[in-house]
């Protein structure tokens, strides 16, 4: 699976599947140290930065036009969504205007907060040094059981 990342995903700790990719007007927004090194260690998992070309950003401008986002939508929107459409490609945003477009295209948008916050559900916890994990079992640091958490 191909997905395209907004720049918004590089100020989260939100995981991303299969080939990854963005656009190098994202790459120009990143600027301050957390989203760089986030953007490093990306890089090392094999993100690859490719400008989308003219004929998929006329059409994206067309579809902005459309679902009415033309006036909100910047270059940089504009080239993630032409992207995600060259490569057929799940596109990362929390951008409303974004996904508006997305929509009229067929180009699927997955959110990066509500994914987030779902990760963030632990269930079990280690009886011995109260570690959380995602299973049960024997905890892997003190060799306790790990049961699930009462609420
Ligand atoms: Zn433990």
């Amino acid at each position: 699976m191909h997905s395209v990342l907004d720049s918004s995903i590089f100020f989260s700790e939100c995981p991303v599947a299969g080939e990854i990719f963005t656009t190098p007007s994202v790459c120009g927004e990143l600027v301050d140290i957390r989203s760089r090194g986030n953007f490093e260690k990306l890089c090392a998992n094999g993100l690859q930065v490719i400008s989308p070309g003219g004929q998929s950003r006329e059409t994206i401008r067309a579809a902005a036009i459309t679902s009415r986002d033309a006036g909100v939508i910047s270059e940089t929107d504009i080239d993630l969504l032409a992207l995600a459409l060259e490569l057929e490609a799940a596109l990362y945003t929390d951008d409303f205007a974004i996904q508006n477009v997305a929509a009229v295209l067929g180009i699927r948008t997955v959110p990066i907060h509500q994914r987030k916050a779902r990760r963030v559900h632990w269930k079990y916890r280690c009886r011995g040094c109260g570690r959380y994990f995602n299973h049960d079992g024997e905890c892997p640091v003190c060799g306790s059981a790990i049961k699930r958490k009462l609420k």
